[in-house]
């Protein structure tokens, strides 16, 4: 594996590094319409969808020119594109599985957040066990009818149109009866309720679906291949950008030594205590391991193989790191971890989530929970990656075992 960058490589990063320090925003984006804006902008240069085959509005770009791309937006600290789910996993799904009248309709609007989009997968009662889901999508003839509940669903307030999981068939085995569909969220049928995070935003939704339609072309695939084209789905969305992430924690680290440099315990610089230096040698240690482990998925990417199961092993070591990460944060900034304005000089607010929210550092801590919980739990990871990466044997659940 060649870790370094070719020659186009390096051009291409420069190119992209004048542009990001030109035209990245100086003050935060506070309304929707700006960062819509600004994702136009981007789109506009050619730094949305760039996976994307180009006769659907992408730019057919390598896997290294995007990682240069994530890493130049981490490094000046850009606000992110809007529609992040629309990009990142409805999008490539309708590429794998979709009919080509639904990749002209949908996939241009998805890239330039003419339509914004969200992910109906999660309910009440089926999360990691997400076969187990209720909502029923029913043959009406000339189009489905689904009624049911989804939680959690991100960006749900927002949204245009919903990538849905439903059940056609409770006669069969869970994971056989599941159909992919795509819905619309604007229709008198959907219901979307906020829901108020430990954060204080309101990200979240919950989705009450009563009689709601969908039309018989916004099936995704066959009939009863929905949790099939969930694990691709799931796939990307574990996968990740790790890259930009370890670019996005370095400087947030480098934030950290600054601040254990100006505060000072018992009239000495934090910095000269033996355990704080620990610490952060040990997370600086970790963050190289990132970096590696980062590196090594571009490298398979670069030989076109997919994400896969492995994608599980980098998503729980990095959502893993980043709790720790945190934690540390608050424990060497004491007080000033919570405060949302005038911190002294030489200590600045975390480049780490750059959600186009304002984080503090508290904001950065608790919103780092989220990393360990969705697209699958660490304790789920751990038995993708024993099952599936290991060919450990199954775990034993309930409903495998004999009564
Ligand atoms: C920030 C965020 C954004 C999200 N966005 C979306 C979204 O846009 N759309 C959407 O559909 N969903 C979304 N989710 C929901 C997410 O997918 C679920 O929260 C997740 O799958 C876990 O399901 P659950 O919350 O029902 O927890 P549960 O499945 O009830 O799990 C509870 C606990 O039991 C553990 N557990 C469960 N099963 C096992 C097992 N087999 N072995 C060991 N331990 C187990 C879990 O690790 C966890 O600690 C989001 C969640 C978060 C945090």
């Amino acid at each position: 594996m060649d870790l370094n960058y070719s020659p186009e490589d390096l051009a291409f990063r420069d190119t992209t590094r004048r542009w990001f320090e030109a035209n990245t925003p100086r003050q935060e984006l506070k309304t929707l319409a700006e960062r819509k804006a600004w994702h136009r902008t981007l789109y506009d240069a050619g730094y949305v969808g760039m996976g994307w085959p180009r006769q659907y509005g992408g730019g057919d770009a390598t896997p290294m020119q995007q990682a240069i791309v994530a890493d130049e937006m981490a490094r000046v600290n850009a606000p992110p594109t809007v529609n992040g789910l629309g990009i990142g996993i409805v999008g490539p799904t309708i590429i794998v599985h979709g009919t080509e009248a639904q990749k002209q309709r949908y996939l241009k609007r998805i890239l330039t957040a003419d339509d914004l989009w969200c992910q109906l997968y999660s309910e009440p009662n089926a999360g990691s066990d997400l076969a187990s889901l209720k909502t029923r999508a029913d043959d009406r003839g000339d189009h489905f009818e689904v009624t049911g509940q989804k939680i959690w669903t991100s960006g749900g307030l927002i949204a245009d149109w919903g990538l849905l999981l439903a059940r056609t068939d409770s006669t069969v085995p869970k994971h056989k009866g599941i159909s992919c569909f795509l819905i619309s969220m604007r229709q008198p049928g959907v219901e979307v309720r906020p829901l108020k995070q430990i954060t204080g935003s309101a990200e979240f939704a919950e989705v009450f679906m009563t009689q709601a339609r969908v039309e018989k072309s916004d099936l995704i695939g066959r009939l009863g291949q929905g949790w099939e084209i969930a694990q691709t789905t799931l796939s990307y969305e574990r996968g990740g950008n790790s890259l930009a992430r370890v670019t996005r924690y370095t400087s947030a680290f480098h934030q950290l030594v600054g601040a254990a440099r100006t505060l000072r315990r018992g009239g000495r610089p934090l910095l000269d205590d033996p355990l704080v230096r620990s610490r952060l040698g040990r997370v600086y240690v970790e963050l190289e391991v990132q970096r590696y482990a980062a590196l090594r998925v571009l490298s398979a990417l670069t030989k076109g193989d997919g994400p896969g199961a492995a994608s599980s092993i980098t998503k729980l070591s990095y959502s893993e790191f980043e709790k720790r990460f945190n934690e540390l944060a608050l424990e060497v900034l004491g007080p000033y971890g919570q405060t949302t304005s005038g911190l002294p000089e030489g200590l600045s607010f975390p480049v780490v989530a750059s959600s186009g929210h304002g984080e503090t550092w508290a904001y950065s801590f608790l919103w780092s929970r989220a990393g360990t919980i969705y697209a699958a739990s660490s304790e789920v990871q751990k038995n993708v990656i024993g099952e599936r990466v290991l060919g450990l044997p199954k775990e034993p659940r309930a409903d495998r075992v004999k009564a």
